[in-house]
């Protein structure tokens, strides 16, 4: 019998444990582990809440967590509760999958002001992260920015700009829709250091703008180049480019009382304020001949009470584990970071790609893993059980799948009507849950 950890309990911890329970079928156990008693990572805390569709792969997950030879072990934080290499001393591999949740930084002076938060702690306050729950971004002034042109940034537009009845039928927390209801934003501008060719928006998301009940995109029509080098582009790039050449040709909706800027060109050299932020200091740039953005000494102040930079993620470290400064990831071969010690997902390949970008990458390391120690053969650890030992002595107590349906239960019981359930968002309300 082998023994194998997977750490994280997002698309790529779930997509690694299921290609490892396929590939050792009655041959292995499967520990997936998890910081807090609810799994998902991602899913549960990362992808919109305006996206029910994208999170309906959880059911796909349940099965593997449901599986014979695999099991969910939460409330179990690695490097405090347990470190690698005790886990590395328990099984036979271990897979780290903890994805990228923190926020990468601008970097410029003002970034500490209150009223500048990161996309993951934006996106983790209006989506239940407990360590977001008391984040409070100010929504008292009419202006917000949101640095960086990805799908993230987006989704920090949209939710922004959306009223209190388009969240119907998310599971945004009730907190945050009570704060967005009372927002006083009406202007949210969209900074990309370079231009629209160069964004990272996908088409059905970018699409998602023209339909939004109180807000309107306004795109300049300058800031294309010729129509004619569309043509050079991908399909998919180029159809989110015809729909912000679309956005720039109908002009704003004058009907709708929010708009929703995209500022082209523009690099932030410095968030400025009086003890809070008040204003972005924007440099205006230019494309060198490598496609980078080169500022050309033009500025001007972009009024912002809240400042949301969606500049990207990096995964946390943890002790002893190699990590890539630069990629801000673990550091690894095709997966391998040492000895019988993996990466996977975010973790593994830097925060990019789709939800289902992670499968091939978990089958592939779990490929890896069965053949440095094939189906059959036995590696005579304590696995599981030694685990549950170990955590025991130090007073941690685990919870298991069972224990996250319970929790569910007690969500979609909480559930205001038209939402899928209401997301418990402190450890002790999870725990409260399961008698603890
Ligand atoms: P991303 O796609 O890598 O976008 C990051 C953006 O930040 C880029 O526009 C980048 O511009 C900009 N940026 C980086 N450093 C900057 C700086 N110092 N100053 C100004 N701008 C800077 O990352 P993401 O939006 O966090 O998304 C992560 C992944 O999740 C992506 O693969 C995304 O597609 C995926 N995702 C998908 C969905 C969905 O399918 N619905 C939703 C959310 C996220 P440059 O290009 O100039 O570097």
């Amino acid at each position: 019998m082998r023994q194998f950890a997977v750490v994280g309990s997002g698309p790529a911890g779930f997509y690694t444990a299921e290609a490892l329970a396929k590939a050792f079928g009655d041959k292995a156990r499967v520990d997936i582990i998890d910081r807090y008693p609810v799994p998902y990572g991602l899913i549960r805390f990362g992808v919109a809440p305006d996206h029910q569709s994208l999170k309906a792969v959880s059911k796909r997950y349940d099965q593997v967590a449901e599986s014979e030879g695999v099991s969910f072990v939460g409330n179990v934080t690695v490097g405090r509760d347990v470190s690698a290499k005790e886990l590395l001393d328990l099984y036979d591999a271990v897979v780290l999958a903890i994805g990228a949740p923190h926020d990468r930084k601008l970097g410029i002076p003002g970034e500490d002001l209150p009223g500048v938060v990161g996309s993951a702690e934006f996106v983790g306050w209006y989506n239940g992260h407990p360590d977001f729950a008391d984040l409070a971004p100010p929504l008292g002034g009419t202006h917000a920015v949101v640095v960086g042109n990805g799908n993230v940034a987006l989704d920090c537009v949209r939710v922004l700009s959306k009223n209190r009845h388009e969240f119907e039928g998310s599971d945004i927390v009730g907190h945050a829709l009570e704060a967005l209801d009372g927002s006083d934003v009406r202007t949210v501008t969209i900074l990309g250091r370079r231009g629209p060719h160069q964004i990272s928006m996908t088409p059905k998301e970018l699409g998602e703008l023209g339909h939004l009940e109180a807000a309107t995109p306004v795109v300049d029509a300058a800031d294309f180049p010729p129509i004619e080098e569309d043509s050079a582009l991908e399909p998919g790039h180029r159809k989110s480019i015809t729909i912000l050449r679309e956005f720039a040709s109908a002009g704003p909706d004058s009907s709708k009382p929010k708009r929703i800027l995209f500022d082209f060109f523009a690099k932030p050299l410095r968030i400025e304020g009086d003890g809070k932020a008040e204003r972005l200091l924007v440099e205006r740039t230019m494309l060198d001949e490598r496609g980078a953005a080169i500022g050309t000494g033009e500025t001007y102040d972009v009024p912002a009470s809240l400042v949301v930079t969606s500049i990207g993620y990096q995964t946390p470290r943890i002790d002893g584990v190699p990590y890539d400064d630069r990629g801000g990831k673990f550091a690894n071969d095709h997966g391998l970071i040492a000895d019988r010690l993996y990466a996977v997902g975010w973790a593994r390949r830097g925060p990019t790609g789709t939800i289902g970008t992670n499968r091939p990458d978990g089958y592939e390391v779990a490929e890896r893993i069965a053949s440095a120690m094939p189906p059959g053969t036995d590696g005579g650890r304590g696995g599981g059980e030694g685990l549950t030992a170990l955590l025991a002595k130090r007073g941690v107590r685990p919870t298991n799948f069972d224990d996250w349906h319970r929790i569910e239960a007690a969500e979609v019981a909480a559930a205001r009507p038209g939402s899928p359930r209401e997301k418990f968002v402190r450890q002790e309300d999870w725990l409260k849950v399961l008698g603890r």
